[in-house]
C-alpha cells in the first residue's frame, strides 16, 4: 500500500533547458525523405518504432511486403 509513488515523472512542457542538464537529443533518419529528424515527446513511448519523421511520411512509408499495421 505504497501510494507515494509517481508512475511518471513529469516534467514542465514549456521552457525546455537548451544545451543544459540533459544530453542531446536521440535522432533518427526519417525512411520515407531520408531526412534526420529528432526525437520528440509524442515519440517518448514508441521512439525505438518510429522510422518516419513526421505523420505524412509514415503514410507514405516505404513499402514493405509483409509489414504490419500499428494503431
Ligand atoms: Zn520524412
Amino acid at each position: 500500500m505504497a501510494r507515494h509513488r509517481k508512475p511518471t515523472e513529469q516534467t514542465p512542457a514549456a521552457g525546455l533547458p537548451r544545451g543544459s542538464g540533459r544530453g542531446p537529443k536521440p535522432v533518427k533518419t526519417c525512411m520515407a525523405c531520408g531526412r534526420p529528424f529528432e526525437w520528440r515527446r509524442k515519440w517518448a513511448r514508441c521512439w525505438e518504432a518510429v522510422k518516419y519523421c513526421s505523420d505524412r511520411c509514415r503514410a507514405r512509408g516505404t513499402p514493405l511486403p509483409g509489414s504490419g499495421r500499428e494503431a
